[in-house]
């Protein structure tokens, strides 16, 4: 048998989050977070899952009835969005431009999903031209695209034209929305998205665990028709709508501890009220950017398509971009990333979400950088 472990008590170091997430959690959510436990059929909990529905619904800017916290990571409503939409045979459309439409295929072909693609390269959007071609060659179901690729630093924009495409075509449209809920422009119902999923712990400054998804009536109604059955069972939506819909029968245990979080977190975005939240990014991450291009640094994203909430910046020549990671985390606690896949080495990555989309964490980060890089 092993030896007892003779381990510490827990002391995490105080660091400073501005990498491409999580961001640092609000006291107001860790506070929520030590509360005391009640059951997940509790009539009280019942009741914050309402609240937590509403303030969804809020955030998202869309009146789906069908707006729920899903149990697990951001990987988890994309898995939910995706294995329940994709059935067997349908055709799903994704991009190219990035890792998370990577990990998009993925999901879709394990759906049962017939994948193509519409390429743009890394660092670039998708140009509608290219959806529009890329729907009359292939005549997709489906259509999934990532708002924010926090891998490349790139907004895309445009996102009405590209659901009138899908439509046009009578396809569902799938929004990546992990990095943008929260902190970015986004209109789910304005926009005409049939299925929105995000991530807690970026823009919403809350600790991974809870992760926000919404359908609309029609995507809905395609998972309730499904011929064959979802192939995911715990996230199989039609076994879900029996915890967060009317009847709130026991499917699983919900994290309860992460829904409170998610509920506080929420709260915070409807006190500062979501469009001057999404002004706030805009504000604190352009004087980050003004501040690394005073420091003669390039953004990897023109203006045009800059996704305020992850600042995708070219390591200057000569720098190590693994040394001044490091460098950072090791004197001043202070968490930023480098690039990922056709971007490794090339980037440094360096988030402006929620609670870390202040002031005074990007005069931190510009003084330390400036040391770094010297
Ligand atoms: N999609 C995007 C755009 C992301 O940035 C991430 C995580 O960084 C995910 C999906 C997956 O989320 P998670 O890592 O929480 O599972």
């Amino acid at each position: 048998m092993p030896p007892t472990p003779d381990v510490d008590e827990l002391t995490p170091p105080e660091r400073t989050l501005m990498g491409p997430g999580p961001s640092d959690v609000h006291p107001r959510v860790l506070k929520a977070m030590s509360t005391p436990l009640v059951g997940h059929l509790d009539p009280s909990f019942i009741e914050i899952m309402n609240e937590v529905q509403e303030l969804l619904r809020y955030t998202f800017r869309t009146d789906n009835q069908w707006t729920i916290p899903v149990s697990g990571t951001g990987s988890a409503s994309m898995e939910a969005a995706i294995a329940n939409l994709v059935e067997p045979g349908d055709t799903v459309l994704v991009p190219t431009n990035g890792y998370f439409g990577g990990r998009m295929q993925s999901m879709a072909e394990r759906a049962g999903g017939d994948v193509v693609h519409v390429d743009a390269p890394w660092g670039e959007p998708l140009d509608s031209t290219d959806v529009a071609d890329a729907f009359d060659e292939h005549q997709p179901d489906i259509f999934g695209f990532v708002h924010a690729e926090t891998s490349t630093g790139v907004k895309q924009p445009d996102v009405p034209e590209l659901t009138d495409i899908a439509h046009d075509h009578d396809a569902y449209v799938v929004a990546d929305s992990v990095t943008s809920l929260g902190g970015v422009e986004l209109r789910v119902d304005d926009w005409d998205i049939d299925v929105a999923y995000s991530g807690p712990q970026k823009c919403l400054s809350c600790p991974p665990g809870a992760s926000p998804l919404t359908l609309n009536d029609r995507a809905m109604d395609k998972v309730l028709g499904r011929e064959t059955e979802c192939r995911s069972w715990y996230l199989d939506l039609s076994l879900l709508e029996g915890y967060w819909g009317e009847e709130r029968a026991y499917h699983h245990t919900a994290p309860i501890t992460n829904v409170y979080a998610l509920r506080e977190a929420l709260r915070l975005v409807a006190e500062e009220g979501i469009e001057e939240r999404w002004d706030r990014h805009l504000h604190v991450a352009g004087a980050l950017k003004a501040g690394l291009e005073g420091m003669g640094m390039e953004m990897n994203a023109p203006d045009e398509y800059w996704l305020p909430s992850l600042n995708a910046v070219r390591v200057p020549d000569g720098a190590d971009d693994g040394e001044v990671i490091s460098y950072l985390l090791e004197n001043y606690d202070l968490e930023i990333a480098g690039g990922l896949g056709d971007l490794a080495g090339d980037i440094f990555r360096i988030g402006c979400m929620g609670y870390s989309a202040r002031p005074k964490n990007v005069t931190y980060l510009l003084s330390a950088l400036g040391e770094a890089l010297d």
